[in-house]
């Protein structure tokens, strides 16, 4: 079973720019952060796709711009994915990102993917659900443990341009789909009869190739190799044995095509089985753990354009005689919501790299970033939008894309695994981690927080259903013993030093009361109480990433990343989410982090780790006069 992406060696980083991935402020196309010098390969790759790919998405804001605001509004209030967008993407050879490099594609490692789908997201997620990560969704179990004539087979899918949909759930059963009941039964000659429903499926209508979630144990001996999972052609399905059912209309990604199948005595070859026969769960629950590390990622960009909607909003609406973003409460939502957007990418970041540096603990580490990202980011968008005002409200014009986003968001919580899913995946293993890591684990590679550089191939083989080791929060440990010693003693740090020490002082509670946790809480039944000490934990993994992030950057010298202001910011906002009091050195730096916000927002680039420079004008630095 082949499951290695990338023979890129883990460099270490040693030639890596200062300023991690793209710092650059030239123009979109152009080889970012110093011409790229001194990367590694892979690394200058990935900048210069992002680059490639934000160039062809062109200027939000001009008329005809197909990724512009105005296009992909219409689009979304017409239910549609724009044809000519789908084009462009598809000239672009988008999907190569989803086919692993051996097979022709550009897929090796699981933080540039994140990095390159960002600036789809960052226009439009019907798109980047809808055009492409659907097809990954369902591609990453074809390449876990598909044969070679799958994997061909599927590669050539994809890089042809043609799309993948996935169908793992079934509305009776939700996120419980071990229960599922979409059947697929000896048919006497070696391949198997389909038959059941598969509903709410992204591109049900419209993929070349299904990617199905099928029980394949006979009646009356289930158990945890009931499941298989089966590719199938759409081209060679008789037509009279299934058929597309009816499209669900959405609250978010509006333009995305959801459907679902309703098979009948459908018969498929034998060699549409994907690993063996009763393999599904575990291929099922392996490539979760990739798919929920990468999504968060990319959908980051969705809250990027909406804090840079409120902040165009902001700078040119005049009240009382100034702009909005004079009045104190504006200006601490954005400093805040920007904050919110680092210590998102940073965890998002970690989750990313451990695929590859820590594939043994990835299955807590995925599912903490698929609660925690989306919920920070709307929670962020909520307190942006009582900036916007009444203009959260318009459907069109300068600011409709801001609405746009904020339904669109909410998907990256249900789809695949929803918030409580991704909780009750972390609770059992909690005690555990408490007992056996949190205390003398063994820290994160410092690879692990390094904005780009090399990474080990990826090895599906090496993903476990349960994580034995704790290394992000040993890193956090690591950390505060850094900050307490010699080598980090300026008193320039001492803000560092007590948030660091607050967020150790909650792991000793959180822990306290994870030992404490009964046999029930560690099954779908916890207590409520289970519940948040799995919120406090991903929030812990938060600080611990951000903390960390900075003291690599630290090191390499680089420039904002490595001014101790933002991780004091970061890192207070965490407190604040965890509801601890505050120490006095906490602080959110608000102007400083507002005086960034605003220089991103004029020279236009974007609002993350990465600081990649975005198509368009720049933006003018006079105030607009008030539109409303
Ligand atoms: C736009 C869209 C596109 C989609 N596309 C696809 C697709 O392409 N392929 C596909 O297979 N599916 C797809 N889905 C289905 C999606 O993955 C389902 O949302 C998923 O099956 C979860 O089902 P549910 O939200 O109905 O949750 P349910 O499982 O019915 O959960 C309902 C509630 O019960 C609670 N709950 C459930 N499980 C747990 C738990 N373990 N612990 C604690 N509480 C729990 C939670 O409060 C949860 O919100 C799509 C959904 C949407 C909205």
């Amino acid at each position: 079973m082949l499951s290695r992406l990338n023979d890129t060696p883990c460099s270490g980083d040693p030639a890596e720019g200062p300023h991690g991935a793209g710092t650059t402020h030239g123009q979109a196309g152009a080889t970012p952060d110093h011409g790229g010098v001194g990367l590694d390969a892979g690394e200058r790759q990935i900048r210069e796709r992002v680059a490639a790919f934000e160039e062809l998405l062109g200027d939000p804001h001009e008329a005809g711009n197909p990724f512009g605001n105005a296009a992909l509004l219409e689009a979304d209030e017409r239910g549609e994915l724009s044809v000519e967008a789908e084009r462009a993407l598809a000239a672009f050879r988008l999907n190569d990102e989803f086919v692993p490099r051996e097979l022709g594609g550009n897929l090796d490692r699981i933080d540039g993917l994140a990095r390159v789908l960002r600036p789809l997201f960052r226009r439009d997620a019907s798109l980047g659900l809808g055009y492409g990560v659907t097809s990954f969704l369902a591609a990453i179990a074809v390449w876990a443990a598909g044969d070679e004539a799958q994997r061909g087979r599927t590669a050539d899918l994809l890089r042809g341009g043609g799309r993948l949909a996935i169908a793992y759930h079934e509305l009776a059963h939700g996120n419980d789909f071990v229960r599922n009941e979409f059947s697929a039964r000896p048919d006497g000659s070696g391949g198997y009869l389909l038959d059941g429903r598969k509903d709410v499926i992204n591109n049900a209508g419209r993929a070349e190739g299904l990617v199905l979630f099928c029980l394949t144990a006979p009646p009356g001996q289930r158990g945890p190799r009931s499941h298989s999972v089966l590719l199938v052609d759409t081209a060679g399905l008789p037509e009279d044995a299934w058929r597309v059912t009816d499209r669900y209309r959405t609250v978010g990604v509006r333009g995305c095509q959801v459907a679902g199948f309703s098979f009948e005595r459908c018969r498929v070859p034998a060699d549409a089985l994907v690993g063996r026969q009763g393999g599904g769960v575990e291929t099922a629950l392996r490539s979760f753990q990739i798919t929920r590390s990468v999504v968060p990622g990319m959908v980051l960009g969705g809250a990027d354009t909406a804090l840079r909607t409120v902040v165009r909003f902001a700078t040119s609406r005049e009240l009382y005689r100034r702009s909005v973003l004079d009045i104190p409460h504006a200006q601490a939502t954005v400093a805040s919501a920007f904050t919110d957007l680092l210590v998102c990418d940073s965890i998002c970041l970690a989750a990313t790299r451990a695929v590859h540096l820590l594939p043994e603990q990835t299955s807590v580490y995925a599912a903490a970033v698929k609660y925690l990202v989306p919920k920070l980011l709307q929670d962020a968008c909520y307190n942006l939008s009582i900036v916007l005002g009444a203009n959260f409200y318009v459907r069109d014009g300068d600011y409709g894309v801001f609405q746009k986003h904020v339904r669109d968001l909410p998907m990256v919580s249900l789809g695949h695994a929803g918030s409580a899913a991704c909780q009750a995946t972390i609770i059992p293993q909690l005690p555990r981690l408490a007992r056996r890591s949190w205390t003398q684990g063994t820290p994160a590679p410092e690879a692990l927080f390094r904005t780009g550089g090399g990474l080990p191939a990826l090895d599906t083989d090496r993903l476990v259903l349960a994580a034995e080791d704790d290394a992000l929060v040993a890193s956090l440990l690591a950390a505060a013993d850094r900050l307490e010693g010699p080598r980090e003693a300026g008193a320039e740090l001492a803000p560092v030093r007590a948030l660091v020490r607050a967020l150790v002082a909650e792991l000793t509670r959180v822990r306290e009361e994870c030992l404490a946790l009964g046999p029930h809480d560690r099954t779908a039944m916890a207590s409520p109480h289970a519940y948040a000490l799995a919120d406090r934990y991903t929030l812990l993994l938060a600080g611990s990433a951000c903390v960390n992030v900075w003291l690599a950057q630290r090191q390499d010298g680089g420039d904002f990343l490595a001014d101790p202001r933002w991780v004091v910011a970061a890192l207070t906002r965490v407190c604040r989410h965890l509801g601890l009091p505050l120490p006095e050195e906490a602080d959110e730096h608000s102007e400083w982090m507002l005086a960034e916000v605003l220089g991103r927002y004029h020279e236009g680039r974007s609002f993350d780790l990465y600081d990649t420079h975005l198509a368009g004008p720049l933006v003018d630095d006079e105030p607009a006069a008030a539109r409303h």
